[in-house]
C-alpha cells in the first residue's frame, strides 16, 4: 500500500458556444462539482476553440461568457475549490499548441474520429478551417499546460486524451525528461447524452439540446417532443427501450433506478404509454433544473462578481501555464527571455 498520497489535478473546459446543457450536466459537471474537493481542479472556458468553428462569427462565442460562468458556479462549482480560467487569456496554451504541431502528423488529425463526425456534421469539406482540425491538439496543450492527470470528459472526448498522451510521449522522448504528464479520461454514468431528437449527442452547436437555464414550459415541451419508439403507437403495444431518448434521460436522471427497470419492463410488454414516461421524466427534470435555474437568475444579475472570479482565476492559471511552456521550450533548447 502506498503511503504517498498525491492529489489529481484535473483540467476540463467547455467551448464557449452557447449555454450549458444536461449532456454537459451529466457527462461532466457532476463529476466536476464531486472531485473538487479531493483535487486541485482547473476549469477552462474555451473561447479560443469556440472560435475554431465561428471565426467569421465571433460573436456567437462571445456573447455566452458570461451563460457558461453562470451554469458553472449554480452547477455547483465553488470557485474556493476550482479555478476558472479563460482560454484567450492564457498566452501559454497557444505557445504550447505552436510547439506541439511541429510533432502531429496531418494524417494523424484527419484520423481522430471525433473531429471526422464534427467535419461531417458541420458540412466543412472545402471550407474546413485549419484551427478546427488542429482543436485536439490545442486541447492537448491545455490538458498539459496544467500538469494534469486526470480529465472528467464525456465519451466523445476519448480520442482527444489519446492524441494528448501521444504528444505527452513524444515531447518526454524529445526532451530526454518526463516533463509532461499522462492523463486518464474519467467518463461519468451516462458518456453520451442523445440529443432531444435521438439524433446523435445533445450539443450546444446540434439545435437539440436542454440548457440548464431552460424555462419550466420549455422543459415540458421539450420532454414531449423526445424522440421515443415510433412503432409503439398503442398504450398496449410492446415499446423498444434501444434508441429511446426518455428512457436514455430516465437513467441519466432518475434517481430511483429500481423505478426505472420496472417501467422499462412494463415498457417493453406493452402497457406503458409514452405520455406517462414523459410525465415521469419532466417531473424529475423540473426538479433538478429548478435550484439551478433560480441560482442562475441571481448570478447572471451580478455580472462584475462572475468578471472577478473568472480574473482571479485567470492570474492564477497564467502562473501554471507559463511555467510549463517555459520547461518545454528550454527542454527543446529554445531560449527563454
Ligand atoms: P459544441 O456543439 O459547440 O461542440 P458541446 O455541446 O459538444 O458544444 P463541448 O463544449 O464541446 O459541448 O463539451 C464540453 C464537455 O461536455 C466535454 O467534456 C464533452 O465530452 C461533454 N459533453 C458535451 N456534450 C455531451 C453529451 N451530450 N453527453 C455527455 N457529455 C457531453
Ligand atoms: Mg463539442
Amino acid at each position: 500500500m502506498s503511503v504517498h498520497h498525491t492529489q489529481s489535478v484535473i483540467l476540463t473546459g467547455d467551448r464557449i458556444t452557447g449555454p450549458l446543457h444536461l449532456g454537459h450536466y451529466t457527462g461532466s459537471l457532476q463529476q466536476r462539482v464531486r472531485l473538487q474537493h479531493s483535487a486541485v481542479q482547473y476549469i477552462l472556458m474555451a473561447d479560443m476553440q469556440g472560435l475554431t468553428d465561428n471565426g467569421a462569427q465571433p460573436e456567437k462565442v462571445n456573447r455566452y461568457f458570461y451563460d457558461v460562468a453562470a451554469d458553472y458556479l449554480a452547477a455547483g462549482i465553488d470557485p474556493a475549490h476550482s479555478v476558472i480560467c479563460l482560454q484567450s487569456a492564457l498566452p501559454a496554451l497557444a505557445e504550447l499548441t505552436l510547439l506541439y504541431l511541429n510533432l502531429v502528423t496531418v494524417s494523424r488529425l484527419e484520423r481522430n474520429p471525433t473531429v471526422k463526425q464534427e467535419i461531417i456534421q458541420k458540412q466543412f469539406s472545402r471550407t474546413l478551417p485549419a484551427g478546427f482540425l488542429i482543436y485536439p491538439v490545442s486541447q492537448a496543450a491545455d490538458i498539459t499546460a496544467f500538469k494534469a492527470d486526470l480529465v472528467p470528459v464525456g465519451e466523445d472526448q476519448l480520442p482527444m486524451i489519446e492524441q494528448t498522451n501521444e504528444i505527452v510521449s513524444k515531447i518526454n522522448h524529445v526532451t530526454g525528461q518526463e516533463l509532461l504528464v499522462h492523463c486518464r479520461a474519467e467518463v461519468g454514468k451516462t458518456g453520451r447524452l442523445p440529443g432531444i431528437d435521438g439524433n446523435g449527442k445533445m450539443s450546444k452547436s446540434l439545435g437539440n439540446a436542454i440548457n440548464l437555464s431552460v424555462s419550466a414550459d420549455d422543459l415540458t415541451r421539450a420532454v414531449n417532443a423526445m424522440f421515443t419508439d415510433p412503432q409503439h403507437l398503442r398504450v398496449s403495444d410492446p415499446g423498444r427501450i434501444e434508441g429511446n431518448v426518455v428512457f436514455a434521460y430516465l437513467d441519466a436522471f432518475h434517481p430511483d433506478t429500481a423505478l426505472v427497470a420496472e417501467m422499462k419492463a412494463r415498457y417493453q410488454a406493452g402497457g406503458l404509454g409514452d405520455r406517462e414516461c414523459k410525465s415521469v421524466l419532466n417531473e424529475c427534470l423540473q426538479a433538478l433544473l429548478a435550484p439551478i435555474r433560480e441560482e442562475r437568475a441571481r448570478l447572471m444579475a451580478d455580472k462584475s462578481y462572475l468578471l472577478s472570479v473568472i480574473r482571479r482565476g485567470t492570474e492564477k492559471a497564467r502562473e501554471v501555464t507559463q511555467q510549463t511552456l517555459d520547461q518545454v521550450k528550454r527542454g527543446m533548447g529554445l531560449l527563454i527571455f
